[in-house]
This record gives structure tokens, sequence and C-alpha cells, in this order.
């Protein structure tokens, strides 16, 4: 194993594909399979991990905007690629790069349906989001008729899916809100597929989805967080290998004798002679000023070093008093045998918010075992 010299998010291509392979062995043979890679593929490296999974047999990728899909088409992924947000700013910049974009109100299918005729497309593949209850991004129900009509007078666009997203799958609380949103979508995906009078591929499941409600994969499936290693519930993370760490080094170690403070504002006031050790990674890094004051530690020589005082821009102060480490040690903040979801929980946040947060200051290093 590579030790670190410097702040860097070590992805692993070996657990990425044992994450995909575990999620797989979930789905009937002939389901599709799509992952998300949107925001940097969950904060790691869209291009490296689409092409991982493109290798392997991946059916569909999807981003949140399409010059999340410009990226990945610059990086040579051939897959179909849905964008699952696009904006009305800059939709022939789709078509330019084969995207297939998400419509989710009239006013997009529309603009997007003019864009695709100036552009003398015919049957250009999109897709048709649904509100089922997240009430987030979607079409109501009710306008069924009315989207579906939009394509018996078209020739320009073909729906390729219809999809609705599940707002608490994870949450085996709100089971009940949960099997009514697939009992919606089941009925709607097929009321319009029989107006449209051409099958679809029809897709509702997350990652927790497809864990929680075997019967509702459907023709697809679309996982993100579980490729990344979490799975949102302690029962499941033993089947999953968190792909990313997030390693630093120790810069300076300082004697702090008792009452004396650290970092700005004097955050934190030593209680004991201290031996205080600096890491070169701080806010501008991901790691946000909710740390701190002992909220989150990292891990020296697999000991837990608390965060003290405030979180700097640049820098994190760890209490090493007790670990006999010294300058240049290896310092770990989350990685596989130090998941994600525990310092999460500890700074009141997901494992979702902490990956994706990491910035594009720090080196991603790719390693494949
Ligand atoms: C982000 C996203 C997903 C992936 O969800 P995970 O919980 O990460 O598996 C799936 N579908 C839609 C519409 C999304 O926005």
């Amino acid at each position: 194993m590579p030790k670190a010299s410097e702040t860097s998010l070590e992805i692993n291509l070996a657990s990425l594909r044992h994450n995909f392979e575990y999620l797989k062995s979930k789905l009937q043979k002939n389901t599709l399979f799509l992952a998300v890679v949107k925001a940097f593929a969950y904060g790691s490296n869209a291009a490296i991990i689409a092409k991982t999974l493109q290798g392997i047999g991946v059916d569909y990728f999807a981003v949140a905007y399409i010059s999340e899909g410009i990226a990945l088409r610059k990086a040579g992924i051939k897959t179909p690629i849905l964008v699952l947000h696009p904006q009305l700013n800059n939709l022939s910049l789709a078509i330019e790069h084969c995207l297939e974009p998400s419509l989710y109100t009239l006013k997009i299918l529309k603009e997007f349906e003019r864009v695709a005729q100036k552009l003398n497309q015919k049957n250009y593949p999109i897709h048709l989001k649904f509100n089922t209850g997240l009430n987030r991004l979607g079409f109501e129900p009710s306008e069924l008729d009315l989207v579906a009509e939009q394509f018996s007078k078209t020739t320009a666009l073909k729906v390729k899916s219809v999809f609705s997203h599940l707002a608490a799958s994870e949450d085996s609380e709100e089971k009940e809100f949960t099997l009514n949103q697939i009992k919606l979508y089941k009925s709607l995906s097929a009321t319009l597929i029989e107006k449209l009078g051409y099958s679809v591929i029809r897709h509702l499941c997350n990652t927790s989805g497809v864990l929680n409600y075997p019967d509702a994969h459907f023709d697809m499936v679309r996982c993100g967080i579980g490729l990344y290693g979490y799975s949102n519930s302690a029962a499941e993370a033993k089947n999953f290998k968190p792909i990313a760490a997030l390693k630093s080094v120790i810069s300076q170690i300082h004697r702090v004798s008792e009452g004396n403070s650290v970092g700005y504002n004097r955050g934190f006031i030593s209680s004991q002679n201290s031996r205080i050790a600096t890491l070169p990674i701080g806010h501008a890094d991901g790691i946000g000023r909710h740390f701190g004051h002992g909220v989150g530690h990292v891990s020296v020589r697999n000991k837990k070093a608390p965060i003290v005082g405030n979180v700097c821009m640049d820098m994190i102060m760890v209490d090493v008093t007790d670990i006999d480490c010294e300058e240049g040690d290896e310092v770990t903040l989350f990685g596989p045998k130090f998941s994600a979801e525990i310092s999460a929980e500890t700074a009141n946040t997901i494992s979702y918010e902490l990956i994706t947060g990491i910035s594009q200051r720090v080196k991603r290093e790719i390693v494949d075992y």
C-alpha cells in the first residue's frame, strides 16, 4: 500500500468493481444497470470511474448537468448518458454531444423539441421524469395525457425511458410511503407506454431501492452511492467497499503546555501538556468548520486523534498526545477501514455530503488492488 506524502484522495478501482458486482448480484439477469456519476462521480473522478464501469458492461450513465456529460464524452465515454437535470440555456449542446436529457416540465419538453427540430433530429432519445412524491423534479401524474400528446405530434423526439425517484428508499419507517410511490409509478408508466404505443425502459430505484425493494427494479436501476461503497444501512455495510480513502500527513507537531491555546481565536485551550499535530488539509479541501472542537477525528497509526480548535482554510490540528507518532506520518481522514459514514455521523451529515465535498485541490490517486 502506498504511503501518502501529501493530502490525497486514493480511489480504488478494484473496490469499485466489487461494489458493481455486488449490486448486480441483487438484480435479475436482464435488468439494466445505470451508474450515476454526477458531481465528479461522488467526489472521486468521473472519467476514470466511467471508463472502468464502461469496461465491465454498465448499460447507462447519469450525470446531473450537461457540462458533466460533455466532460465524459471528451474523456471518450461512448455509453449512453442520461442528463438528470438539464437547464434551458444550453440544450443544443446536449444534442451536439449525444447526451440524453431528462425532461421534467412541459416548458423544457417543448424547448427541447424546438431545439431538436432545428437541428433536424429524428427520434432523438429523451427520458421522462414523473413526480411520485419527492416533490423535487418531474411532471405531475395529472399531466400524463398532455405529455403523451406531445409525442404524437413530433417525430424529432422519442421516449427512451420513463422514470421517477424514491424519497425515502433507505428508511424502513417510510415503507408505506415508498410502496405507494412504487404503485403510482407502476400505473403511470403502464398508462404512458400504452398511450405512446411503444415500449420504453422503466426505472425507479436508487441504491437503497435496489437493496430494499427487489420487486421494484423494473427494467433498469440507477445506482450511485453503492458503487462508491456506501449503503445507507449498517446491515449492508459489510458487503460494500468504500472506494475512496482520504489521506494526509503530519506536517509538524507542537508541544502545547497546559493553559496554552491552538489555532485561530484560540479555539482549543490545552488542559494538559499536549502534543498537537498540524495536517495540510482544511475547509478549502472539504473538511468543513462543523468539524473541530472535538467533533470528528482522524486516524494516526490506527488510533483516533480528535480534531481540535477551529478548522482553518488549509490546515487542521489534531490531538496526538496519546499516540506514538512523528512528523511525516500518514494520517487517514476516512477510508475503507475508517468509514466516511462514521465521520459523517459525528459531524451531523451523511456520507454523500462528505465525499462529494472533497474539493478539486485534493489530488486524486488511482489504485487497483
Ligand atoms: C443521485 C440520483 C440517484 C443515485 O442515488 P444513490 O442513492 O446515490 O444510489 C438516482 N436517481 C436520481 C434521480 C438521482 O438524482
